[in-house]
């Protein structure tokens, strides 16, 4: 089966959260799996096409593109995504694309994403290619299903190619001012108040693709309920209601390759559950990278985080001076919010010996903190599906997670009667919830049998990308023409 995979980013090459760690993933087994695979990103500033060997393509240079009344011109960079035979287009256009940020506030952001959507088009024509499947992943790519069906051209070109619309946060909307729709080539006759491409007066990529396309998915089950009420559905839940029996909830996998105990190339020491005890020592190292005292009985909680609203620190900053009475040193790594981040920087002045945090993107502490904790705590307010908690789970790090989205199918809060469950969760939103819960979670620290058979089960679970990329299979097969 032919699939052309389009999104905004993508590990090795950029990211700023799960969906990169998706991107690289995902295709990489669909591969594995007998897919022929074209995956196009933009080509950003941040990407470098000599550490990753890409090469420009001869016949994809400066080409002209319509953008509303503007042409504008695209060159493609391509390579193969590292261990796979997928072929990656990058879309190299430097008045978009390079700029220091991958995502911005800028007035011309529609723009960017409507020319990346466009040029995805145009490179399959030049190439005389046609998927059996385009598969589009959030609002940077939203606007393909309803541009196969309405646009005239492009309808003629790829009406025999299905579209999946993934959504992996319904909270980024996509939404612009209403000159979009012409912009982007899409007919205003179907425009109008409470039609398909109108969105609270304007334009949401997000809204057209689960309007447009033949089948939608979402990054865990429980989100794809979630997101049909009015609390989780960000003004979507209505169209999601609507198209129930076309929405699937798939959980995300993990890359072995990048997020295993066993072969990390980026924690100082390897281990497995065999040798557990082994754990202790990134613990150590993650102490000495925070200049922080290491002492076996006081337990590490983690924290690695966009810092948005989403993830539900401010939670943690309500509780905080009342967890810091508990015996216990936490390591923050995250970015985003000033406001968080500033909260974050102050208190690891106050406490000095305690806290620390790291204020950044940096991947290699990323895994040397999923390593060196013996708590992660993610206490979002929703969480489509979340990664952490399952690259915690499967390094013996315990979750504490509030019980949302994905969160809630993976982690099984602990059962002291029954001896079950891999971490501790919570429901309330509450700081109050959240710091009898991380109460209760130092307690069972101490129990260091209870704690072991957990951290146990946590390392058995099977969170490889296997049989999420066989259920994204019977979708396409399914939807295909
Ligand atoms: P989201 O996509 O909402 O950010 P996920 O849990 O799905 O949340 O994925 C987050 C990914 O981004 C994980 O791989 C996590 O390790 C990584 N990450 C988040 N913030 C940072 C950071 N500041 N530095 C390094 N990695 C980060």
């Amino acid at each position: 089966m032919k699939i052309c995979f389009a999104a905004s980013e993508c590990v090795p090459y950029i990211k700023t959260g799960g969906l990169a760690d998706v991107v690289g993933a995902l295709p990489k087994t669909l591969s594995k799996l007998g897919c022929e695979i074209k995956l196009f990103l933009p080509f950003y500033k941040a990407i470098d096409a000599k550490q990753h060997s890409l090469v420009l393509v001869p016949n994809l240079q400066d080409v002209p593109i319509k953008i509303g009344e503007n042409t504008i011109q695209f060159s493609v960079y391509s390579g193969k995504l590292p261990n796979s035979k997928a072929i990656v287009y990058f879309i190299d256009c430097p008045q978009y694309f390079g700029r220091d940020q991958i995502y911005t506030d800028e007035p011309d952001e529609a723009e960017r994403f409507i020319l990346f959507q466009h040029a995805i088009f145009e490179v399959m024509l030049r190439l005389n290619w046609t998927p059996d499947i385009i598969h589009c992943n959030d609002w940077q790519t939203g606007l393909m299903p309803a541009l196969m069906k309405l646009n005239f051209s492009l309808n003629k070109q790829f009406n025999k190619s299905a579209s999946l619309f993934s959504i992996h946060n319904i909270g980024y909307p996509g939404k612009f001012t209403k000159d979009s729709v012409s912009k982007a080539n899409l007919p205003m006759d179907q425009y109008y108040p409470g039609g398909p491409l109108e969105f609270y007066d304007g334009l949401s990529f997000l809204k057209t693709g689960l309007v447009y396309a033949d089948a939608i998915s979402t990054v865990s089950k429980t989100y794809a309920t979630e997101i049909q009420s009015p609390a989780f559905g960000g003004g979507m839940d209505g169209i999601l209601t609507d198209r129930k029996h076309d929405l699937f909830g798939i959980l995300n996998g993990i890359d072995t390759e990048d997020w295993s105990p066993q072969k990390d190339q980026l924690i100082p020491h390897n281990y497995s559950f065999k040798n557990v005890s082994d754990k202790k020592k990134n613990k150590q190292a993650l102490l000495k990278h925070a200049k922080l005292k290491f002492d076996e009985k006081i337990p590490v909680v983690g924290i690695i985080s966009r810092l948005a609203q989403q993830k539900g620190l401010d939670l943690v900053q309500a509780c905080f001076e009342e967890m810091m009475k508990f015996q216990v040193q936490v390591v923050v790594l995250g970015n985003g919010d000033k406001k968080l981040e500033t909260f974050f920087k102050s208190a690891a002045q106050k406490y000095k010996d305690r806290f620390f945090a790291y204020i950044g993107f940096d991947n290699e502490l990323a895994h040397l903190i999923t390593a060196g904790s013996d708590i992660f705590l993610m206490p979002s307010l929703y969480e489509p599906c979340g990664l952490n908690q399952m690259y915690s789970l499967n390094y013996g790090t315990i979750p504490l997670v509030r019980k949302t989205g994905g969160l809630a199918d993976t982690v099984k809060d602990y059962h002291e009667y029954y001896s079950e469950g891999n971490g501790i969760s919570f429901n309330e939103p509450t700081p109050h919830a959240l710091l009898l819960t991380i109460k209760r979670a130092l307690d069972l620290y101490k129990s260091k049998k209870q704690w072991r058979e957990m951290i146990k089960r946590g390392m058995q679970a099977d969170f490889s990308w296997e049989n999420s990329a066989k259920a994204y299979l019977e979708i396409y097969k399914e939807i295909k023409k």
